[in-house]
């Protein structure tokens, strides 16, 4: 029998965060709730920061070994109650960057557009399709900036400390999978999936974006991790029991993966200009340093 943990409740805060916790996030999807909190580490903190877009989902503050890290759980906390077109993107986003964060490993739970992936196989996601609508997408609104390129749209820093971690764990995660993010909370029409595979789609889920683009906006790198939870409409049926042994069976690697991705990553050689991705505007004299006069 394990002790029952002091429960910390949120707390909301205005002014910047001091100390520097930890420079890596993890927002996560669905189904990792009791995860977080059980798996992964000890909770020393939980913050719902108020940014200049709203409050962000609660930040929890956590602790594994030497290890420090924040996990925000963007649908909520405790339960699965804010669908992807509610979220508040650009709050969490903000939230993490005022925290100190410069690296974000998204978690996505997506379907898979064909039965090349396995219920539960581990992806890294090379390429956004956007069909989201109605979405806060950007930090400027009215500001005549934010032209920011997107080739490569994820961070290839992170791409090849993940790749590292997760082929010497043995799982060798696809690498050139197409995300599509449809707006949701609906799933798709089998037209839909029939389109979406047309297009190059492997995958498709209702999160990564606006996330990604305005993680770049904001500077920091940004990653997503996929873990393939169900097939898409007319792809293919599976009994619902298998499925959530194989989804468990992959979650319950991903503390592992977490914890692995914490110790090599500063030693990864740098690979990527996310840090950089404001830069020419700053140059111009566009944009102080600090991000928090941008908008
Ligand atoms: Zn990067």
């Amino acid at each position: 029998m394990t002790e029952p943990r002091t429960e910390v409740l949120p707390k909301a805060l205005s002014i910047p965060y001091d100390e520097r916790f930890s420079e890596v996030a993890f927002i996560t999807g669905g189904k990792v709730y009791r995860l977080a909190r059980e798996r992964l580490g000890t909770v020393v903190d939980v913050l719902v920061k108020e940014t200049p877009f709203g409050c962000s989902t609660p930040v929890l503050f956590m602790k594994h070994g030497e290890r420090r890290f924040y996990v925000l759980p963007r649908h909520g906390e405790r339960e699965y109650r804010v669908t992807a077109p509610f979220v508040n993107y650009r709050a969490n986003v903000w939230a993490l960057k005022e925290l100190g964060v410069r690296r974000i490993v998204a978690w996505s739970g997506p379907g898979a557009l064909s039965t090349d992936f396995r219920i539960g196989e581990f992806v890294l996601p090379a390429d956004l399709l956007d069909f989201t609508k109605g979405r806060a997408s950007t930090y400027f609104e009215d500001k005549g900036f934010g032209i920011l390129r997107q080739s490569p749209p994820f961070c290839s820093t992170l791409e090849n400390a993940l790749g590292q971690v997760m082929d010497e764990m043995a799982l060798t995660p696809r690498r050139d999978a197409v995300y599509a993010v449809n707006e949701g909370p609906r799933l798709e029409t089998p037209a839909e999936v029939r389109m979406l595979r047309v297009l190059g789609a492997d995958l498709v889920g209702m999160t990564l974006a606006p996330e990604a683009f305005l993680a770049r906006e904001l500077e920091i790198c940004y990653h997503p991790v996929a873990y393939v939870t169900n097939y898409a409409e007319g792809v293919a049926e599976i009994d619902e029991e298998r499925r959530e042994v194989w989804i468990d069976e992959a979650l319950e690697l991903l503390p592992e993966i977490t914890w692995n991705f914490l110790e090599l990553l500063p030693t990864t050689t740098p690979a990527c200009s996310c840090e950089d991705s404001m830069l020419r505007y700053k140059r111009r004299g566009l944009i102080p340093d600090d991000f928090r006069e941008w908008i």
